[in-house]
C-alpha cells in the first residue's frame, strides 16, 4: 500500500530564492511532480513556455479565472498567476505528490480550500540579505525593487500560519531541510491511517 500522497506548497516573498530552493529539491525528489503556473507576466531572458510558466495574455488568464480553471490564483505586482487546477487534481488522483512555489496571497488561498496541504514558508536570513538579492537578479526597476521590498515585510508576518520555516542562508542546508520536512511528513501518522489500518485489517 503507498503512503498518501501529499499537495506541498513552498511559499515566501518574492527573491528569497524559493525557485533556487524548490530545483534542488526536484534533483533528489524526482518523484515530486511540479506544478507550472499559468502568468501575464513577459518571460525573462532564459525562461521556457511550459517550462517555468505557461505565459498568457491577460484576457486568457481573465478567461480561465472565470471557467474556475485555477485552483488559486493572484495578482502579484501587476501581473497575474495562478495554479491550474486540473494538472493538481489529475496528479493528486494519481497518487503522486504535486509541489506548488507560489506567493503569500496563493498559499493563503489553498490553505482554505486545502487545508491537509503541507505549508511551508521559505524565510531569508536578514531583510537586508533579502534586498541584496533582489537588487543582484537585477530583473526589476527600482520601483518595483522598493514594491517588492515592502510586500515581503507583510508578508513574512503570514509564517506562523505555516507548518513550517526555512531560512534560505545556504542553499544546500535549505534544500535538505525542504526535503527532510517532506520526508517527516510523508511518515507521519496522520497521512498514513489508511496503511496502518489495511495491514491491521488483513
Ligand atoms: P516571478 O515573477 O519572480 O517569477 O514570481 C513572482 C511571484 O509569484 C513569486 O513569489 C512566485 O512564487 C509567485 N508565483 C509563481 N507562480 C504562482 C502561482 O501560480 N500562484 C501564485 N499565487 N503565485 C505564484
Amino acid at each position: 500500500m503507498a503512503k498518501d500522497n501529499v499537495l506541498i506548497v513552498v511559499a515566501g516573498p518574492s527573491g528569497v530564492g524559493k525557485g533556487t530552493v524548490c530545483s534542488k529539491v526536484f534533483k533528489h525528489m524526482q518523484d515530486i511532480e511540479f506544478s507550472v503556473s499559468a502568468t501575464t507576466r513577459q518571460a525573462r531572458k532564459g525562461e521556457k513556455e511550459g517550462v517555468n510558466y505557461f505565459f498568457v495574455s491577460r484576457e486568457k488568464f481573465d478567461e480561465m479565472a472565470a471557467n474556475d480553471e485555477f485552483l488559486e490564483y493572484a495578482d502579484v505586482f501587476g501581473n497575474r498567476y495562478g495554479t491550474p487546477r486540473k494538472y493538481v487534481e489529475e496528479k493528486l488522483n494519481s497518487k503522486r505528490d504535486v509541489l506548488l512555489e507560489i506567493d503569500i496571497q496563493g498559499a493563503m488561498m489553498v490553505m482554505e480550500r486545502c487545508p491537509e496541504a503541507l505549508f511551508i514558508f521559505i524565510l531569508p536570513p536578514s531583510f537586508d540579505e533579502l534586498k541584496k538579492r533582489l537588487v543582484k537578479r537585477g530583473s526589476e526597476s527600482e520601483e518595483q525593487l522598493a514594491m517588492r521590498l515592502s510586500k515581503a515585510k507583510e508578508e513574512m508576518s503570514y509564517a506562523p500560519k505555516f507548518d513550517y520555516i526555512v531560512v534560505n542562508d545556504d542553499l544546500d542546508s535549505a534544500a535538505i531541510e525542504v526535503i527532510s520536512i517532506i520526508v517527516a511528513e510523508k511518515c507521519s501518522v496522520k497521512r498514513n491511517t489508511h496503511f496502518i489500518d489495511g495491514l491491521i485489517k488483513s
